[in-house]
């Protein structure tokens, strides 16, 4: 490993992360490739039988097994820590083995929790089905209202966990508000911050402990595979995360780590012109729709809060028709843009949450989260805006809107 390598913060912690994004973490192999390498192999050789049991003994520098460490794999981690401003990040095979461990490794029978009620739909079955069969209770709040962290919290509760926006209602949490909450109790807060990523929020630098990521969404951004990633402190990552995820498995492969390493070289170009598209199509919508949930829009009720924690609005918003019929027919009527429940993606996707990423909540639930039967989600891509609004101008009309 050459000059630059992840482990050398001296040379790299100061760059902007416009630069982090595209050189963070690079370690270059002897050959002195421009674009980091892929390193497909499982296992590492040692020189002699002493140096394995010292590698084993954590005595000396060097991977054993690419379950636990990878190169291409550090490079991403490295490279995510440096753009998040966290100390240390560990990525995982998907954004939900992210979540899962993020909160089992932390959690045990007898604790507590407090999580946003707005949230994808299996962040939801994490909390509301896979926690309390171990014995760990969960309260679910409107994480709109950090009073509602408040009240809430008890002398067990361990963890505040939400995402901000929130999907797809595009809920808006006050992150310094109730991330003070949690530093007053001692309780760690978790941010899945997939969304906005941290080229357009940074949850920590409001005092978020923990944020958690699908790296599937912008991060990858062209809807290749799937990834997730944690950042936290040096000590967390170490001493809490990695027992867990060093023995449950939940690794990411190196070379979807590789794509994801490419894609983070766009994120910041991506994300601000997806945001200035979604932006002008939200504008399109307002007021030809029945009610539009924009955060880059003045109409959400969060839009002030929304632009002081982000840098930009983000791709994606809800919008509402009459009920699923119409939104069922809206989406049949489109010719440009995708039927498809991933977000992120540099292609314009919509999708109805009630009858696909949120199908698995109950109603009571879905309902109470704000996803009604009449809610479409869009992610706006990197297509030129004025052909997705001609798209959607022709769908609405096929549905008499
Ligand atoms: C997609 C998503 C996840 C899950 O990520 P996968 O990579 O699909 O496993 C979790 N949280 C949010 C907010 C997401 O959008």
């Amino acid at each position: 490993m050459k000059r630059r390598t992840g482990q050398d913060r001296s040379i790299t912690t100061h760059w902007r992360p416009a630069t982090q994004a595209v050189r963070g973490g690079t370690a270059r192999s002897e050959w002195g490739e421009t674009s980091e390498a892929i390193f497909l192999t499982s296992g590492y050789a040692y020189d002699c039988a002493g140096d394995a049991a010292a590698r084993f003994a954590g005595e000396q520098v060097g991977m054993t097994y690419s379950r636990l460490q990878n190169p291409t794999v550090q490079m991403l981690e490295e490279r995510i820590a440096l753009l998040e401003g966290a100390e240390a990040c560990r990525t995982m095979a998907t954004g939900m083995a992210a979540m899962t461990a993020v909160l089992l490794c932390q959690l045990q029978t007898g604790d507590h929790i407090v999580a946003g009620r707005a949230a994808f739909g299996s962040c939801r079955w994490l909390t509301d089905t896979l926690l309390p069969k171990f014995g760990i209770g969960v309260t679910i709040v409107d994480a709109r209202d950090p009073q509602q962290f408040e009240d809430a919290a008890r002398p067990d509760t361990k963890l505040f966990f939400f995402e901000t926006p929130a999907n797809p209602t595009m809920d808006v949490v006050d992150l310094k508000a109730v991330c003070d909450i949690a530093r007053a109790r001692g309780i760690t807060s978790v941010v899945d911050n997939a969304f906005a990523t941290p080229a357009l929020q940074r949850p920590m630098e409001f005092g978020a402990d923990v944020t958690a990521y699908s790296a599937t969404k912008m991060m990858d951004g062209q809807g290749r595979v799937l990834a997730g990633a944690v950042c936290g402190t040096e000590d967390f990552i170490t001493n809490t995360l990695l027992p867990f995820t060093r023995n449950t498995g939940p690794t990411l492969s190196a070379f979807n780590a590789w794509v994801v390493l490419k894609g983070m070289e766009t994120l910041d170009l991506r994300i601000r012109r997806q945001s200035e598209n979604s932006l002008k199509v939200g504008t399109f919508l307002e007021g030809r729709v029945p009610r539009i949930l924009h955060p880059g829009l003045a109409s959400h009720p969060q839009h002030n809060l929304a632009m002081v924690q982000m840098d930009a609005c983000g791709p994606i918003f809800a919008f509402e028709v009459e009920d699923r019929k119409q939104a069922h027919g809206l989406l049949d009527a489109l010719q440009l843009v995708d039927i498809s429940n991933n977000i992120g993606d540099s292609r314009s996707l919509m999708t109805h949450p009630a009858s696909t990423t949120h199908a698995g909540v109950a109603e009571e639930k879905r309902l109470e989260m704000g996803v009604n039967e009449g809610m479409l989600r869009l992610n706006v891509g990197l297509e030129d805006p004025q052909d997705v609004i001609e798209d959607l101008d022709g769908a609405l009309r096929a549905v008499g809107l």
